[in-house]
């Protein structure tokens, strides 16, 4: 490609609304161009890159046994209906009319379309396992679309699904799908983990996210320091040690104190001096419609994703501020167990045992001392409701927790028969009996990962590309196209390398050397071929984007140069 022709404008100012490196590199390189907030329109360099990323996945899955099929983007609201899911996936799920008034989607997965589409064709066990996917577009109503492509409204997603008459049948898929991402992400030239994650309200079956590791990631990993260990922070289980932490406290009677403005831990270790260790915070819960109110010490922090899966619920959403007031009589901020009738109060291991400890008062400004669990207030039981901290131990009994930040590009998922049961997806085993079909999702996210890689892929001067995925294999660059000799030699170049399989930008713009070296550096194709000075003596320089080091190569050496790179 000519790149006087070529639709890549760069820019040279880091625009200002951008704000992970990835987002940034990807504007000012010519990738991306924001149309809406959350959706982009990819220009001809980001395309190349998708395609060459989107390939290496079809190989992977295409080798795992997997099929590609398409499935629509629009989905109608009967299909979501039967699921349940058009009541529950709440104002994610964009929603349309078409001119009879009759309610769709757009698909921001396709578990129901599968499920359907599976249902009406396979009766027979002996036409599983099946196992199929699609690259295609997505649509989420994101609440914060961010970070360009990371998180957008319209993204594309390789999504498959797998169907089963057994359970051994998804595990042996499971693993193939698992290390076909794992070979995926390699091949992407990405340092990620495959971490344990929370499966939601189905529970108990197996699912792993795939991490790209980056301090932009909106995911926590907790990981051990000596053993294999990662789960994200939402799954990661808590080791509770009876009484561990327990600061010691006389039994008193509860006391009433006035807290003025008091609302924060942070604020009542001030103005009681009180360690957090003494505290008990209060959150309130609304979980599948039902008020729940869980306790936890006040050093630590709930976890809503452990509270949904204990209670096997769809949702957990944090109790709003009038419904405090209304439904529990409380005041926010000095929400507490004593007194809280008629409402189910579930504790984490923490708080078992603790004595001496401060509370909300459910009065405005107001809060109790010396409370005891059991004594002061009953709690249904105790169970595994806080986030893990780093130090506590791994759960597998090897070392201690640590964390560090991750972008979740895929998710393996064994869903089980949660589809098939509501949508009445069945099939007849050898017996002649009917049973509900066992069902695999595999998700990744194909324009996110552009930009994981990018994080993982950069300098101060712009993307670095894997060779795997680089939109182009070299670019090349006359340093003065008015000159013939280095205008001829760069033309020959540019043919003789594209004849011999390359696929090369060729810079012969009529620009100063400096603009077409930083625009190189900037698109980060992996080899740069200058021709200069030197043309005249048949001598071009290459050099690495990835390592910096330049190389005199006369053209009678070039392919051997090329050749030896790879
Ligand atoms: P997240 O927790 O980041 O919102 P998710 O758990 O909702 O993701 P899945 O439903 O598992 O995502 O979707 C499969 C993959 O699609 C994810 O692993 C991720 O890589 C990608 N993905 C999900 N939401 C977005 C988005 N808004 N923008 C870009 N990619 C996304
Ligand atoms: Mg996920």
């Amino acid at each position: 490609m000519r790149q006087q022709h070529s639709f890549s404008p760069t820019l040279r100012e880091v625009p200002n609304d951008a704000e992970v490196v990835s987002h940034q590199l990807m504007l000012r390189a010519g990738l991306l161009r924001q149309v809406a907030s959350g959706v982009y329109s990819y220009l001809p360099l980001g395309q190349k890159v998708l395609r060459k990323v989107q390939e290496i996945i079809r190989e992977e899955m295409n080798r795992a046994g997997a099929e590609e099929l398409l499935l629509p983007a629009i989905h109608p609201s009967e299909l979501w209906q039967e699921s349940g899911r058009w009541d529950v996936y709440g104002p994610e799920l964009m929603r349309l009319k078409d001119r009879h008034e009759r309610d769709f989607a757009l698909g921001p997965t396709h578990e129901e379309v599968i499920t359907s589409l599976v249902r009406d064709e396979v009766k027979s066990y002996k036409r599983f396992p099946l196992c199929v996917y699609q690259i295609q577009t997505k649509f989420r109503d994101e609440r914060r679309p961010r970070f360009g492509v990371l998180r957008s409204r319209e993204f594309i997603m390789k999504d498959a699904y797998s169907l089963h008459a057994d359970e051994a049948s998804l595990n042996e898929v499971y693993q193939k799908m698992y290390q076909a991402y794992a070979r995926i992400f390699t091949r992407c030239g990405l340092n990620f983990r495959a971490v344990e994650a929370d499966s939601g309200a189905i529970g108990g079956t197996d699912t792993h996210e795939f991490m790209v590791l980056s301090e932009v990631g909106e995911d926590t990993i907790a990981y051990s320091d000596t053993s294999d260990y990662a789960a994200n922070i939402e799954k990661a289980e808590v080791v509770f040690t009876e009484y561990e932490q327990l600061l010691p406290a006389e039994e008193k009677p509860l006391e009433l104190v006035d807290t003025p403005g008091v609302k924060t831990i942070d604020q009542l270790t001030t103005s009681l001096k009180v360690d957090p260790k003494q505290m008990i915070k209060t959150v309130a819960f609304e979980v599948d419609g039902e008020l729940v109110v869980v306790l936890v010490r006040g050093d630590y922090e709930v976890n809503d994703t452990k509270v949904k899966a204990l209670l096997k619920a769809e949702t957990a959403e944090l109790l709003p501020e009038e419904r405090i007031v209304k439904e529990l009589g409380s005041v926010p901020g000095f929400l507490g167990p004593h007194g809280l009738d008629n409402v189910k109060i579930l504790a984490d291991h923490s708080v078992k045992g603790m004595k001496g400890a401060v509370i909300g008062a459910n009065e405005k400004d107001k809060h109790y001392l010396h409370a005891q669990p059991e004594r002061d207030f009953t709690v249904e039981d105790y169970y595994d409701l806080r986030n893990v901290v780093e130090g506590d131990p791994s759960p597998d009994g090897e070392g201690r927790i640590k964390f560090a930040e991750g972008i979740e590009v895929g998710h393996v998922f064994k869903v089980g028969t949660k589809y098939s049961e509501a949508m009445n997806a069945t099939f007849l085993d050898e017996n002649g009996k009917e049973k509900p079909m066992i069902m695999g999702c595999y998700g990744i996210g194909v324009t996110r990962l552009l930009a994981a890689i990018i994080e993982q892929h950069h300098d101060q001067d712009g993307i670095i590309w894997p060779e795997t995925v680089a939109p182009f294999d070299i670019h090349l660059i006359t340093v003065n196209p008015k000159k013939e000799e280095q205008r001829e030699l760069g033309e020959k170049l540019y043919q003789q390398l594209q004849e011999q399989g390359y696929d090369v930008l060729f810079d012969d713009r009529q620009e100063r050397p400096g603009v077409k070296f930083k625009d190189a550096d900037l698109m980060g194709i992996p080899l740069r071929i200058t021709v200069g000075k030197q043309a005249q003596e048949g001598i071009v320089e290459c050099k690495s984007r990835k390592t910096g080091d330049i190389e005199e190569i006369s053209i009678n050496n070039i392919n051997q140069f090329i050749n030896q790179r790879r």
